[in-house]
């Protein structure tokens, strides 16, 4: 954590700025009290010249620790291809200590400041001991990785995961002892204890994360309805948890969700790669969104989230199993793969505006990931909280280029020059103070995985 966080306010003037779906020349940004306390025309010369300054993205959907299965899990093993990424899995989630929770956590969350992201959802499930007992402060893992994220500078908000079972009339394997909880009650406690301990940190807050139907039981569901806080969930990820869910509840899983209640505005859907007739129908309804993991999506084969099915429901994106860290790639992932399956081209796009398609995916990333988490901001305005990108233009991939759809069409990690979190550097000059620290620790911790 670092805090030369300046009491005099901050003034960018950079080239352009993303005001209002666009980017604008000739203003300036005046950062005050960790907020954006004005937008107005520049009152001098430019501070970054062919930069562009931008909202901070949000990573609503992410298991930091598996940032560790990296590079092991490229392999096949006979014909189950989800067979070494799980195995890899349970073994990093059972052999992290909490000093290695911390530590690959870090990592993460190092790797998402240094490409754009400025807050993270994590949907936090590893809780306990190896063996399944409770750690002496049962929210230890919890803190780490609050903990972790703080270190860096990132937002956090922590999904506090709920998990019951291995599937319908199924309990927990041994490998999951690390993540079950007995009984819903237990869970909402420690969602209070959380934050009861964090109250304090205006980058910190709590939410809550059913971890999917095949691993909640209805009545836990139904604990949970009117949770005050974002409540993310795994919905429809592979068709087989649809025949489960139908065989278990005579309903697919989001027809379940919503004849329970759970279908509202602080409801997140991840991925819903598998969405029934009605779901888009539901969620318009019910005011929920779904949150798109492009990158992991194609990593394990789970499809791809079939947008042109959802019209007019809200969209986000997280980086989940950390196969790589990289918004730009998961906001054009979303329209590229769309066009794909499609055959046509600018299938997000909002009619006759040439920077309409990049404004509404940038909005994706930083907008709608921030209602997702039920954070403010996400946008440059006045009262938002500073969550600023600065992206480098300079590179000779911008040449000539149109600013806004280059910047997420062919920008990359490496063009973020400059991160702000309320208000706070965190990266600057392409670097960030812990780096190397942060890097050694996780590559020790990682060493002991077997
Ligand atoms: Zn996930």
């Amino acid at each position: 954590m670092h805090h030369h966080s300046a009491n005099l306010p901050l003034i960018l003037r950079p080239k352009w700025v993303f005001v209002e779906g666009e980017l604008r020349e000739g203003l300036e940004v005046v950062v005050d009290g960790g907020q954006i306390a004005a937008i107005r025309p520049a009152t001098g010369p430019l501070t970054h010249p062919d930069r562009a300054l931008l909202p901070g993205l949000v990573n609503a959907h992410s298991h930091a620790f598996q940032r560790g299965l990296r590079g092991h899990v490229q392999w096949a093993s006979g014909q189950d291809d989800f067979w070494s990424w799980r195995d890899r899995m349970y073994a990093l989630a059972d052999g992290l200590s909490p000093d290695g929770v911390e530590a690959v956590s870090a990592l993460a969350f190092l790797e998402m400041a240094l490409s754009g992201f400025t807050t993270v959802g994590e949907f936090h499930y590893v809780h306990h001991q190896p063996g399944g007992a409770p750690y002496d402060d049962p929210e230890e893992l919890a803190h780490r990785v609050i903990r972790a994220a703080r270190r860096v500078g990132l937002r956090i908000v922590l999904l506090r995961v709920a998990y019951a079972r291995a599937g319908a009339g199924r309990p927990a394997e041994p490998r999951q002892r690390r993540f079950i909880d007995t009984g819903p009650d237990k869970v909402l406690r420690a969602v209070e204890r959380l934050r009861a301990a964090h109250r304090e940190d205006p980058w910190v807050s709590v939410g809550l994360a059913p971890h999917s139907v095949r691993a909640v039981p209805k009545d836990w569901l139904s604990a949970f309805v009117g949770f005050d806080g974002p409540l993310h969930m795994h919905v429809a990820e592979q068709p087989g948890e649809l025949a489960q869910c139908r065989a278990e509840h005579g309903l697919e899983p989001l027809a379940l969700l919503d004849s329970l209640g759970l279908v509202a505005p602080n409801f997140t859907a991840v991925h819903l790669t598998h969405p029934g007739e009605e779901d888009g129908a539901r969620l318009v309804r019910g005011g929920g969104r779904v949150c798109v993991c492009p990158t992991t999506e194609l990593d394990l084969g789970d499809g791809f989230f079939p947008v042109e099915r959802l019209p007019g429901v809200p969209l986000c994106v997280g980086t989940d199993s950390h196969a790589r860290i990289d918004p730009f790639a998961e906001l054009r992932a979303l329209e590229n793969h769309s066009r794909a399956r499609l055959g046509r081209r600018n299938v997000l796009s909002p009619p006759d505006a040439p920077d309409g398609l990049a404004a509404r995916l940038w909005s994706i990333g930083a907008g709608e990931g921030s209602r997702a988490l039920g954070l403010p901001g996400g946008e440059l305005a006045p009262g938002a909280p500073a969550d600023l990108v600065l992206i480098d233009l300079r590179g000779v991939s911008y040449a000539g280029a149109r600013p806004l759809p280059a910047i997420v069409f062919a920008g990359q990690p490496r063009d973020v020059e400059a991160l702000w979190v309320g208000g706070v550097p965190v990266i600057e000059g392409g670097d960030h103070p812990e780096r190397a620290r942060i890097v050694e620790d996780a590559r020790r911790a990682l060493s002991t995985i077997g």
